[in-house]
């Protein structure tokens, strides 16, 4: 293998030694299957290409400086899959079928994870699809899951820093009462325009309103949000934000350091008023917002006044941050090391 530059890695796809699968066929679902091609071959009438019968997770493995290698709520993101299977007819995969795919596949890649000091990770992906031929609109009656993985660098490379976030509202990601909480590829299919716009016009990712009213903020691109103020955590509740496994952490958090925490509509006014603010998901853990603007009404709210990361979203970053590579004790039962 050539060498790795750890310190250098970007969130990118690099070839890893295996991956896992698990083929459902016959009303059940097999045994794991360990596999080299990064190839999968299939049915040009699959339902996962053409009716978008597809699922996906993210999570991710540290190696911490006692070299034990630790698995960040494996559990949540196995019952968020159901949920998502739920969601588009797809058969459920049982916690402990999850369980030991994401195992294996770490297990089977173990030099693909980078060491502690690179700051670096483990990116897990599992993926489920529709895979039988249908041509009339139907759920599949046979599915494949997938699990890869690959090393991703450390999301802040130059330092836990703020960044400029816009509001677009001239697209919509998810409707009220539809998929928006459910991990599927149809949302990121609906996303590509407003996130393309948000980068063309230089800012780190789009804020999406409810859809309904426009009035509320839902999501910023795919990660959640939070703000902080009066030694309160808000974030938005809405049926169209993906519930974030990292969001659900910082509010544990934040409650553990004392913190109030409120989950209810955020009106998009009330931007105004946070102290410190941040967009949350595996990827970055928090990514602190300097500013979010509304350019079609003009407006801007200014969070992070003198465009540093504030005091709370260092403190959650860090603590997180620390329960992950193993640097604070894991009270909440959240890492599963990997033996
Ligand atoms: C995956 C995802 C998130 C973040 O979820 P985590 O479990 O924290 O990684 C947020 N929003 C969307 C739309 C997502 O797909």
């Amino acid at each position: 293998m050539k060498e790795i530059d750890w310190a250098n890695l970007s969130f990118g796809y690099i070839k890893t030694d295996y991956n896992v699968r698990i083929y459902y066929r016959n009303e059940q679902w097999g045994e794991l299957e360990v596999c080299s091609e990064e190839t999968i071959p299939m049915h040009m009438a699959a339902t996962c290409l053409h009716y978008g019968q597809e699922a996906f997770e993210g999570l991710k493995a540290f190696r911490g400086k006692d070299g034990k290698v630790r698995i960040f709520r494996l559990e949540e993101n196995a019952a968020r899959l159901q949920s998502t299977c739920r969601g588009i007819l797809m058969p459920e995969l049982s916690t402990e079928r999850f369980r030991e795919a994401v195992l294996k596949a770490v297990k089977l890649n173990e030099r693909f994870i980078p060491p502690y000091e690179s700051g670096a990770s483990l990116y897990i992906r599992p993926l489920l699809i529709g895979t039988s031929a249908q041509v009339g609109v139907h759920p599949a009656t046979e599915y494949l899951f997938v699990i890869f993985v690959t090393p991703v660098g450390p999301y802040f490379r130059g330092g836990f820093a703020t960044n400029p976030y816009v509001i677009i509202r001239e697209f919509d990601r998810a409707a009220p009462l539809g998929t928006g909480i459910y991990k599927v590829g149809g949302n990121y299919a609906a996303s590509l325009r407003a996130n393309k716009k948000a980068h063309d016009l230089g800012y780190s990712s789009e804020f999406y309103l409810d859809a309904k009213e426009k009035k509320y903020i839902d999501e910023c691109g795919a990660a959640n949000f939070f703000g902080i103020r009066n030694n309160t955590y808000i974030t938005p509740k809405s049926t169209s934000i993906l519930p974030s496994i990292t969001n659900k952490s910082l509010m544990q958090l934040a409650e553990d350091m004392g913190l109030k925490v409120e989950r209810r509509p955020v009106p998009e006014e009330e931007l105004n008023l946070f102290e410190e603010a941040g967009a949350c998901g595996t990827a970055a853990v928090i990514s602190p917002i300097e500013r979010i603007d509304d350019v079609e009404s003009g407006k801007s709210y200014v969070i992070a006044k003198d465009g540093k990361p504030g005091p709370v979203c260092t403190k959650l970053y860090n603590k997180l941050r620390g329960i992950q590579y193993g640097d604070e004790p894991d009270t909440h039962g959240w890492v599963t090391i990997v033996e």
